[in-house]
């Protein structure tokens, strides 16, 4: 790794996702060093695991695409990836960072030719669908991953796999001696970018996500849609892969709810009615969709959206929390059983497959911070004075859809870039 280079002029992104690449992108842009930082082998975040985005249902490989140009033509914009930050010291304007960074064991004379993956035999759960399919032990994280090279599963280190992927490279691209290394920066701010992670579905006992193959999550079924991914973009269902076209989702699983996330997380309403758009998609006119809802939080433009779907006759809205879900053992049909609140009648509705509307939750947990910093209740990162020159950015900050993101992420770029222009005026 070449020597990193920053000063109390620098400022610190971490998380490459989008508010971070927008953070990053705002404060290089105004002639501001930035280091961005990510965890993963490639900058994107969650978005790059979307099919498509509300309200427009446009894709948000355009969206990525047009950052990850901006990138590449910034020169004040350094990244480093698989790489987090374990300490941080020091004040506003400067602050001493420590970082640990783990080796991709693949430099960067790789092609991306995919020979190293051909060789390789092991295969683990990928992470970028959520586990629904597999991929090898070398591995392109995704098709518009940055950088655009391979890497290497650890656990293939020091195994005959490694030496395969070794010899397999034409382009000497496989260093199996990389280590994990470890750096102290300056830097004058913070710009904390890490985003949001699903609620864990099997925590929600009565909804059976752990018992019933039929019963996924919003963020499975986006995976489902993309054309690459683990059922080629069909929604099929997992129990015996037919086609589903009758579905039905279920709204605040997990949020709202004392026992799990007290939070809404704003976006599953409009998820859940983007996702309601993926079945006409799919089957013409022959489907079916029921959306199970406590209330639709869908405002301002969002509005016109909801709207839009009330009208499709074939999507029913029932306002019901549901109670639990069993199963029809003959035909591996999630039974939903509830009340109806409007007209307060009990229901034992079968479906082909059910979708859990899954809530957003901080991906970092309170205890995972490297430095002391003022969180709320649910542990998004709060705007106080005592987090000195660390503000959060995006869904560290509050759950929020890729708009609010965005605007959190310049937001919080301007405030970082008024804290070095502070300590570049007081050192004259
Ligand atoms: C089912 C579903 C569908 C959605 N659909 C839409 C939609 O259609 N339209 C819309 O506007 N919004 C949608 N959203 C919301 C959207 O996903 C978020 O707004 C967006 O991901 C927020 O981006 P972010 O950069 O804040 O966080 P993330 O996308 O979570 O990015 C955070 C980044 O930080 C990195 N990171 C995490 N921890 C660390 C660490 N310790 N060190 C370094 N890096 C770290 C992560 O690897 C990641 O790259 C949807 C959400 C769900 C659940």
């Amino acid at each position: 790794m070449s020597e990193v280079i920053a000063t109390n002029q620098t400022i610190l992104v971490v998380g490459g996702g989008i508010s971070g690449m927008t953070a990053a992108l705002e404060a290089a842009e105004c002639g501001k060093q930035v280091l961005l930082v990510e965890k993963n082998p490639t900058v994107g975040g969650r978005v790059s695991q979307l099919y498509k985005y509300f309200p427009k249902l446009c894709h948000p490989k355009c969206g990525l695409e047009i950052n990850l140009r901006r990138m590449k033509a910034n020169r004040n914009l350094r990244l480093m990836t698989l790489t987090e930050v374990t300490a941080v010291e020091g004040e506003a304007g400067n602050y001493s960072v420590t970082l640990k960074t783990s080796p991709r064991y693949v430099n960067d004379n790789c092609t991306a030719c995919g020979a190293c993956a051909d060789a390789v035999e092991a295969e683990f759960d990928d992470e970028h669908n959520y586990g629904l399919m597999k991929r090898k032990g070398a591995w392109l994280p995704f098709n518009q991953a940055y950088p655009f090279r391979y890497v290497l599963d650890p656990r293939i280190i020091g195994t005959p796999d490694a030496d395969k992927a070794k010899a397999a490279c034409k382009y000497d691209a496989i260093d199996l001696d990389m280590q994990e290394e470890e750096t102290t920066i300056t830097v004058g701010a913070i710009v904390w970018a890490t985003g949001w992670r699903p609620y864990d579905a099997g925590k929600i006992q009565p909804y059976g996500y752990d018992r019933f193959d039929n019963v996924i999550t919003s963020v499975e079924l986006e995976r489902m849609m993309d054309p690459h991914g683990p059922t080629g973009g069909k929604i099929l269902r997992p129990s015996d892969g037919k086609e589903a076209k009758d579905v039905a989702f279920i709204q605040c699983a997990g949020s709202r709810d004392k026992n799990h996330l007290k939070h809404c997380s704003r976006i599953c309403c409009m998820a859940s009615l983007k996702q309601a758009t993926y079945l006409p998609e799919q089957y013409g006119e022959d489907y079916k969709g029921t959306i199970y809802y406590i209330d639709i939080r869908a405002i301002d433009r969002l509005d016109d959206f909801y709207q839009n779907i009330q009208k499709d006759p074939n999507i029913k809205f029932v306002k019901s929390k549901v109670a639990s879900i069993t199963e029809d053992k003959e035909t591996g049909n999630p039974v939903l059983h509830g009340v109806d609140t409007e007209g307060y009648h009990r229901y034992s509705n079968p479906h082909d497959l059910v979708v859990l509307a899954i809530g957003m939750e901080p991906s970092v947990p309170a205890d995972g911070f490297p430095m002391e910093v003022v969180i709320n209740e649910e542990g998004f990162v709060e705007l106080d004075e005592k987090n000195g020159a660390f503000f959060a950015a995006g869904c560290s900050s509050d759950a929020l859809d890729v708009n609010r993101a965005v605007q959190s992420g310049t937001a919080s770029a301007l405030r970082a870039i008024q804290v070095v222009n502070r300590v570049a005026g007081a050192e004259g």
